[in-house]
């Protein structure tokens, strides 16, 4: 089993110098994101459970996804959560000019405020691959880029214990989690996912902890 980039300490200092992984304070308040939707199952089920416990996440969406479920997309904005871009197809950015990274922002961007009239604030480079001008072409357009500081590769089914552990072992105040709600695949598994969501979100409201979108829990206006 490969380790996430985010398990390696040097790694992870690195990262945090370049770009948003987590947040400084001594308040039990963190965020909760998932990646890689809309989906048309897996998406509301989230939802369902997060309006029960009054929590707001944050979204990184992918434009395509977007495209098909415009409606799953306007769900998630209405009832109060962020809206983060992920690209258009979730591709590699650090592997493109200038011009595709551009494009591929902006087609997110485009359809996420088509739908909700708002641009997003953060995005997230899929896979977090980044470089120099990923970072740069990002803020040029407005973003702010983000990673995040607690990533139990929940996306590869590892079980559901498995994902609880590695997310326990990293949770502190500030801590930006990422989970996933969508895959390249429309078929895919995201029950451990959910199910995970379900239990911490449980556990850490139960510690005091309060769940923030991104925008709030890093100082800025709300959404
Ligand atoms: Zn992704």
């Amino acid at each position: 089993m490969s380790p996430s980039l985010l398990d390696v300490a040097s790694v992870r200092e690195y990262l945090s110098r370049r770009l948003l992984c987590s947040v400084e304070t001594r308040e039990k308040r963190l965020a909760l994101t998932f990646d890689d939707g809309p989906h048309p199952r897996h998406t509301p089920k989230l939802l369902d459970m997060l309006a029960s416990k009054d929590i707001r996440a944050t979204f990184f969406v992918v434009g395509r996804r977007v495209r098909r479920y415009p409606e799953v997309l306007a769900r998630a904005a209405n009832e109060g959560h962020e809206i983060g871009n992920h690209s258009a197809h979730h591709v590699p950015l650090s592997l493109m000019p200038a011009p595709l990274i551009r494009r591929e922002l902006e087609g997110c961007g485009d359809r996420v405020e088509g739908i909700t009239g708002r641009r997003p604030r953060f995005m997230r480079p899929p896979m977090g691959w980044i470089n120099d001008l990923v970072l740069k072409t990002a803020r040029d357009l407005g973003y702010e880029p983000v990673i995040g500081s607690i990533h139990p590769q929940d996306s590869r089914q590892p079980g559901l214990d498995v994902i609880l552990h590695r997310v326990r072992r990293r949770i502190e105040p500030g801590a930006i989690m990422i989970l996933h709600d969508g895959g390249w695949r429309i078929g895919a598994d995201r029950s451990q996912s959910i199910a995970a969501a379900d239990i911490l979100t449980d556990e850490l409201l139960a510690d005091g902890y309060r769940f923030e979108t991104l925008s709030v829990l890093t100082g800025a206006e709300a959404w």
